[in-house]
Parts: C-alpha cells; sequence; structure tokens
C-alpha cells in the first residue's frame, strides 16, 4: 500500500468564499495596502516588497522585458523566462534595468529625409515627434505632426519643416525626470530633448510621460531608482546563467520547475548563496508542506506552490501528480507559518497556477499566499512578447506552456531526453494595455479585503473567513435565471440563458 493517503479531496480556489468582516474606517477600500513581501534579502529577516501583489509566470508567451517594465511600473514583478539563451536573457533583464522612466531613446532621422518618406515612418512607428540629427548625433531640430502638410509639403525635406535646434529648449545632461519636468513646465512643450555638453542628443522627455511616470507611484525600485528585474533560472545551466544575470543587474532570481522538492533545487540555492548571498532566491513549486520545508532550510527567500492547475497545463494528465491549488496553499502555508514559529522568519509563499481572476486571487491570499502568479492573465495583454491575431473576427495572443513541444524549440538539445510533453499551445483573448487592466483587478481584491475588514494581507491571513462552497452555490452567485445581455445590443445572438 502506499506510504501515504490523503483520503480528503483536494480543493480549487473556486471552491471558497469570503465570509465578510466588520468593515471601518480603518478598512475602507481607500486605506486597503496591498504591498506584500517578495523574497527574502540576504539577512533572511526584511524582503524585497511589492507594492502589489502580483507576478507575471517566467514563460515565453507572458514575461520579457516590455512586461517585467509595465508590471514593475504598477508594483507587481515579471520573472524574465529562462528558456532562452543566456545572452538574450541578461539582454533583457539589461533593459529592465536600463529603463530611465520617462527617459525615451528616439528614433532620429536624418535632415535630408523628405516629408513624403517621414510621414510613411511616422505611420509604421506609431509615433509624431522625431528628432533630426547629423552623421554624429548632433542635434540639427525637432519635428512634429503638426509641422508639415504631407499633401503640401510631401517633396519638401525634413530641413526646410522642422524646428531648428536655435528654437530648442534643451536640457544638458539632465538625467533627472523632476529637472527636466521643471523645464518642460518653464519651456511651455510637450518634449524636451536632452543632449551631452557637445550637442550631441541623449533622449527625449515626454510632458505626457512624466504624468504617468508621477501616477505610478507604487512603482518597485532599486537603491538607485532603477525598477526591480526579476529572472528565472533552471537547475541545469545555473553556473553559468546566474553570473549573467547578476551582471545585468537582476535583483532577484526564480528557480523554474514544476517540481521543485528536489536535491537539484538545494544544490542550486547553496550554489547561488556561496557566491551572491545578498541575491533574494524563489524556489518551487511544490504542493506540500515537506516540500516548504525542504526548500526554506535550503536557503530559499520564497517559495511557489502550485502543480497542474496552470490553464495550459497537462501534468495531471501525463505524469498523474498534482493537487488543486487551495489545498496545496493550506498544506504549505500550515508548514510555513510552523518554520516562522520555529526560526522567526516568514518565508513569503507565491501561488502560481490556474489564477484566472481577482475573486482566485484574494481567496489564495486569504488561505494564506503573499503574492499570486499568473500566467493567462497577462498572456492577453499587449505587453507580453507575443502578436495579436485575428481568429473568427476576435483579437487573440498565442499563449503556450513552458512544457509544450512550441517553448522547447529554443533548445532541442536541452529536451531530447524529454520524452512526453506537460503542456499545451492555444490562444487567449486580446484584453489591450497592462495600465488598462491590472488596476481595476486590484481594486477588486481591495474591495474583498475591505468586505473582510482586513486593511493589509498580513491581517487577511490572520483574520479572514472563508467558506467552502457546494456546486449549487456556486451557481447561485452568477447572474441566473434572467434572460441576460452579453455585450452588442444590436445583436440577438449577444444575449444567453
Ligand atoms: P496560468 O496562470 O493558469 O496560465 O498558469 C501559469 C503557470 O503554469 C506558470 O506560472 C507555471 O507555474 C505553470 N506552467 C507554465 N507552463 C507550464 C507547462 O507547460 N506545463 C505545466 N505547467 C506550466
Amino acid at each position: 500500500m502506499a506510504g501515504n493517503i490523503e483520503w480528503q479531496p483536494s480543493r480549487t480556489l473556486t471552491e471558497f468564499r469570503l465570509l465578510p468582516g466588520l468593515t471601518t474606517p480603518e478598512t475602507s477600500i481607500d486605506a486597503i495596502n496591498l504591498s506584500t513581501p517578495l523574497a527574502l534579502k540576504a539577512d533572511g529577516r526584511s524582503a524585497l516588497t511589492l507594492q502589489a501583489p502580483v507576478l507575471a509566470a517566467a514563460m515565453q508567451s507572458v514575461s520579457g522585458s516590455k512586461m517585467a517594465i509595465a508590471l514593475a511600473k504598477q508594483g507587481g514583478t515579471a520573472v524574465v523566462f529562462c528558456s532562452q539563451s543566456i545572452e538574450s536573457q541578461a539582454e533583457m533583464v539589461t533593459r529592465v534595468k536600463s529603463y530611465k522612466a520617462g527617459f525615451v531613446e528616439p528614433r532620429t532621422i536624418a535632415p535630408d529625409l523628405t516629408i513624403r518618406e517621414l510621414d510613411t515612418l511616422r505611420r509604421e512607428a506609431g509615433f509624431s515627434t522625431f528628432p533630426v540629427v547629423d552623421a554624429h548625433d548632433h542635434l540639427l531640430g525637432l519635428i512634429t505632426r503638426r509641422d508639415y502638410s504631407a499633401l503640401a509639403h510631401g517633396d519638401l525635406t525634413v530641413k526646410e519643416r522642422m524646428i531648428p535646434r536655435a528654437q530648442l529648449d534643451v536640457g544638458v545632461n539632465v538625467s533627472d525626470l523632476e529637472e527636466a519636468n521643471s523645464l518642460l513646465i518653464e519651456g511651455h512643450r510637450a518634449v524636451l530633448p536632452i543632449v551631452d555638453t557637445e550637442d550631441r542628443l541623449l533622449s527625449l522627455v515626454f510632458r505626457k510621460d512624466i504624468e504617468d511616470h508621477l501616477d505610478n507611484p507604487d512603482q518597485i525600485v532599486d537603491a538607485r531608482k532603477r525598477l526591480i528585474a526579476a529572472a528565472a533560472i533552471n537547475t541545469h545551466d545555473y553556473v553559468d546563467r546566474v553570473p549573467s544575470l547578476i551582471e545585468a543587474g537582476v535583483d532577484v532570481l526564480s528557480i523554474d520547475s514544476s517540481d521543485g522538492f528536489s536535491s537539484y533545487q538545494r544544490e542550486t540555492i547553496r550554489w547561488i548563496r556561496d557566491r551572491y548571498p545578498e541575491i533574494p532566491i524563489i524556489a518551487g513549486n511544490v504542493i506540500t508542506g515537506p516540500g516548504f520545508e525542504y526548500l526554506a532550510t535550503s536557503g530559499a527567500g520564497a517559495v511557489k506552490v502550485g502543480m497542474g492547475g496552470g490553464s495550459i497545463c497537462i501534468t495531471q494528465e501525463q505524469k498523474g501528480t498534482g493537487r488543486g491549488l487551495a489545498s496545496a496553499i493550506l498544506d504549505v502555508v500550515a508548514a510555513r507559518d510552523a518554520y516562522a514559529a520555529k526560526t522567526g522568519t516568514h518565508v513569503p509563499v507565491i501561488a502560481d497556477g490556474g489564477i484566472v481572476n481577482s475573486k482566485d486571487a484574494v481567496v489564495a491570499l486569504a488561505l494564506g499566499a503573499d503574492a499570486v502568479m499568473m500566467g493567462r492573465y497577462f498572456a492577453r495583454m499587449d505587453e507580453s512578447p507575443t502578436a495579436k491575431l485575428q481568429i473568427n473576427g476576435r483579437t487573440m495572443k498565442p499563449y503556450w506552456g513552458e512544457g509544450s513541444a512550441r517553448a522547447r524549440e529554443w533548445s532541442p538539445a536541452r529536451y531530447r531526453h524529454a520524452s512526453f510533453l506537460e503542456g499545451v499551445e492555444g490562444f487567449v483573448e486580446y484584453a489591450g494595455k497592462l495600465h488598462d487592466n491590472l488596476p481595476q483587478f486590484l481594486s477588486k481584491v481591495k474591495a474583498a479585503m475591505a468586505s473582510c475588514g482586513c486593511a493589509t494581507i498580513r491581517e487577511l491571513h490572520e483574520r479572514a473567513g472563508l467558506e467552502l462552497v457546494s456546486g449549487l452555490s456556486i451557481r447561485e452567485g452568477k447572474a441566473h435565471d434572467i434572460l441576460q445581455f452579453g455585450g452588442d445590443r444590436d445583436s440577438l445572438s449577444s444575449w444567453s440563458i
């Protein structure tokens, strides 16, 4: 007989509902604080902190540098995927670390370009302000959509229509956004070219970007005000990969594996700890208390929880291993709390795989997770690395698992012993920009916390009430017994029963 049989069925997040607690002014939506520890730092006590408890999954179809920048600006973090060459992953991390909020690397043009050519370029590039430079990058002028008419000036050159250098306000070697902002306001301009002392163009600062920056008070940055970058690693090539990522400026490493309860993870953690004691390490994934304890005692600064629940995951079907995410969180969190009682150290737990919406996220947090990781949710956004497609009149984006055939194409040699797949490939509905989606997601999490009378995630861990629900009550919790309007008022097919 098996050594251990668990007779209680495994539970998913969908099977739980939150029970309201007393809401007071201290726990109203505006008072809710979503900051949460991401991973312990070297001292084993303080942690790198997120302002929003969300991570984008370390997947090819989710987390490149664009997602990492956009999510860090909103207080979360995207884990740059490791199923790519070390060089290209390090380059992505460099891009995140060298991103200067508000300072844009400009697309320059030559003065003898015709206005017709410029207009084509403008359409292709999708923006309309172009600095004009000579062969040595000296600033000659600036031209925007308002400075020409494509019809009337098509045959003229850019030089003839641009605002010449003499009429431009510039910032010399300005690297501080506040200073750039005051120059912009003084000059009544929408854009400020930044040049060096030789008048060579360095960057552009747009007024609208500064406003965007000021609108993101939650962005997570390092001591030098650079955005935080997280990157995935594996237990195979870490000896080469980790030094390159550290060199690129990575702030946190995450060991990527569907089954993290392994001596390979312990070896990887210890190797990193010995050489780079300051770097926080996320390990996982595990789904049991002993799995958590093994990684925590190995030196993990956070542990990811979940196996088999991801939207693209077929691990349970293929190997028969896995667990409902709610049961996995409960077991791991009990071990995490026992570990904290013994050592005084709270090791953050990240719930991962199968989290579809804010309701799932807040249940995962209430069960004890410190943050949630999502793949499908972020794959739908503009900032994921994939291109939009039209399928049957719907705008979609491709999404594929890291264990799918497509993900393994980057290195066939690496997977030559992997005889079966653990992930599938498909499409998800396009959802627009991250900053048009995530704030609403987070405000629903806040609203739920307010209902529970909990102002922080820590309070949610301690005080939330949860209840298992029946299949019938799940049905009752949705709109029911009405003819429901589904979006397009002119179409009968948009009504559903
Ligand atoms: P989702 O948010 O439900 O789409 O799940 C994303 C999570 O699924 C990731 O963070 C990984 O933990 C996991 N995952 C990614 N690729 C695969 C795969 O190919 N097979 C199984 N699990 C995967």
